[in-house]
């Protein structure tokens, strides 16, 4: 059985978690931390570095 040490399990975890790139500075987040769903299906983007926000974005589910 194959143990990951932690760098490894970072790595892993890194590459399965979707993350987006700001626009406006490259900053690197994971999405479920900088993206906001509203009622409306609408989806807010928020910079956590910069406070770049991009409103609307919307998504291609279904
Ligand atoms: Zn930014």
């Amino acid at each position: 059985m194959k143990k990951l040490n932690n760098d490894q399990f970072e790595e892993e975890r890194s590459r399965l978690l979707p993350t987006v790139k700001c626009p406006k500075c490259s900053y690197i987040a994971e999405m479920n931390h900088v993206l906001t769903a509203q009622s409306n299906q609408n989806v807010i983007y928020k910079c956590p570095q910069c406070h770049y926000e991009v409103r609307n974005i919307h998504t291609s589910k279904g």
